[in-house]
């Protein structure tokens, strides 16, 4: 079991930041705002009712929480625990149904209960962890066999460059600075590498896009920044 696929320095910085999860004015407005586009992508290919879900690097919960309201029963892993601890006040507070978190890596947690969840979701964070094909595997060990796994992440070429580290950090101040290093981007031809060799089969995938006039965000075709893959485990 790998217990060390872990980066302090990262779940530092969004410890630093837990307190402001569930503002949506924050640094974490934009994945408020990209919120319920991916929902509706998910709901739309895996149906959320009735289903057990587990969410990978909830963070402080934004999409856990509205899973839960679409009718899942979730479970929300992370490892930094002030973001867990606001996650789970939120839910609390709000009186969100069937959802609950823990302090525990998707690896663990796959050697503890294996082909357990009917959807697995791991959204912007596979390009926070050292190794991230070690949690594609663990995702892959997670979800039952017909399950489904959805992945989101930044792809790697001089656009994305451009546009999530140099317009997203430096010209328009959606993120803090320092928020994603390059060198830790995923090429989808990569993601879905990793993602075949553990049994899962790329479905379909969407890019993200923001227009920073109207700050609105749409789905399309388009993966060259912000792109999300949906797969599922035959076996
Ligand atoms: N998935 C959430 C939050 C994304 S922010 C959403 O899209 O709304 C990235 C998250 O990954 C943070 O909450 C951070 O604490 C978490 N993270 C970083 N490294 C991790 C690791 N090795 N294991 C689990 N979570 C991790």
């Amino acid at each position: 079991m790998n217990t060390s696929n872990v980066d302090p320095a990262e779940l530092a910085k969004f410890s630093d930041l837990a307190h402001r999860w569930w503002d949506v004015n924050s640094e974490f407005r934009p994945l408020h705002q990209i919120n319920p586009l991916r929902l509706d992508w998910i709901n739309g290919l895996a149906g959320l009712k009735d289903k057990r879900v587990l969410d990978v690097g909830c963070g402080g919960g934004i999409l856990a929480d509205a899973m839960a309201r679409a009718g899942a029963t979730v479970t929300g892993i992370d490892l930094a625990t002030k973001s867990l601890k606001v996650a789970q006040l939120h839910a609390l507070e709000s009186q969100t149904p069937n959802v609950n978190y823990r302090e525990i890596s998707a690896e663990a947690l796959a050697a503890e209960t294996p082909a357990q969840f009917d959807v697995v979701t791991c959204m912007e964070m596979l390009e926070h962890v050292p190794d991230p094909a070690s949690i594609v595997k663990a995702c892959a060990t997670l979800v039952k066999p017909g399950g489904w796994v959805f992945f989101s992440t930044l792809n790697r070429n001089p656009k994305s460059f451009l546009f999530a580290i140099i317009g997203a950090e430096y010209v328009l101040n959606l993120l803090p600075k320092g928020t994603h290093e390059y060198a830790k981007f995923i090429r989808p031809a990569e993601l879905a590498a990793d993602c075949r060799s553990v049994g899962l089969d790329v479905q379909a995938s969407k890019g993200l896009q923001y227009n920073p006039i109207t700050r609105r965000y749409w789905l399309d075709g388009n993966t060259s920044v912000n792109y999300m893959l949906a797969t599922r485990r035959f076996d």
